[in-house]
């Protein structure tokens, strides 16, 4: 129970990474916050942690792509919940795609949830964060921000863009004793691909076996760099499932 007392707030806890996320951390003692745009699967996790474990959980539905709701998100937590102690910019979207097909609207929407998202969330926590002297933020990259493959063009954009924040915003606040974790998956089982529209990379991906990792081991990675001690700051995460192609 190394996080009684802390409060942590987790975007994309509707599923997938964040939702395990989510779980872990409630094991540990903290109170959760759970951020995304799905109410019901927010509601349901809640059941789910409150039936299981002792701690505090707040669903919250907002959409990180709107500066103002991310904003409320914090105030609303601050005054239930008190200081937020962890943030977990985990909500994310990967719209593979040859650039060739040109959907355009697809690149928009990954800048906007993958790095606007992640922006807004350091935005809103940043004020609280400064003014305690302490503070955690986990940003979710990829593997996907370490290299580039065909169709992954504007998506990895996006995740080199979550890893150069994170290098930033360690480099400028550690003397301010705010730590930075950027925390980077491999392939992960989750709904992540569903929502693919490119048929040729959905034609790519049926055709190809892929060993997974599970939600759950990206989530114990999390809760590794959350829970040392407070001089030492995981900067750097990368996972990826064994005998990997
Ligand atoms: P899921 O699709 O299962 O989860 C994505 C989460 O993001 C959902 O909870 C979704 O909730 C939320 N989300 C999407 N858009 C928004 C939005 N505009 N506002 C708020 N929440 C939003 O995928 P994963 O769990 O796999 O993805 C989590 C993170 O992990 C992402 O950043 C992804 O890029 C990264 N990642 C995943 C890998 C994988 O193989 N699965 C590998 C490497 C990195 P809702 O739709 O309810 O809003």
């Amino acid at each position: 129970m190394k996080l009684r007392g802390k409060t942590a707030v987790i975007t994309g806890a509707s599923s997938g990474i964040g939702e395990a996320t989510a779980f872990h951390l409630a094991k540990e003692g903290a109170q959760v916050v759970l951020v995304a745009r799905r109410k019901d699967r927010l509601n349901e996790l809640a059941e789910k942690i409150r039936t299981e474990t002792d701690a505090q959980v707040l669903p919250i539905p907002a959409d990180v792509t709107k500066r103002e709701e991310v904003e409320a998100v914090i105030r609303q937590t601050e005054k239930e919940l008190g200081a937020v102690d962890i943030l977990v910019n985990n909500a994310g979207v990967m719209l593979l795609s040859f650039l060739e097909k040109g959907k355009v609207e697809e690149w928009e929407r990954m800048v906007d949830v993958n790095i606007k998202g992640v922006l807004f969330g350091v935005y809103a926590v940043l004020p609280g964060m400064m003014k305690r002297g302490s503070g955690h933020i986990v940003n979710v990259s990829s593997v996907a921000g370490h290299e580039v493959f065909p169709s992954s063009s504007v998506y990895s954009a996006t995740k080199y863009a979550v890893r150069a924040l994170s290098a930033g915003i360690e480099k400028e606040l550690s003397r301010c004793g705010i730590r930075v974790t950027n925390v980077s998956p491999g392939a992960v089982e989750t709904e992540l691909t569903h929502h693919i529209t490119d048929t040729d990379v959905i034609d790519q991906f049926a055709k190809r076996s892929m060993t997974k990792l599970e939600s759950e081991d990206i989530a114990r990675s999390i809760v590794y760099a959350v829970t040392q001690p407070e001089n030492v700051n995981v900067n750097e995460v990368i996972v990826r499932p064994t005998n990997h192609n």
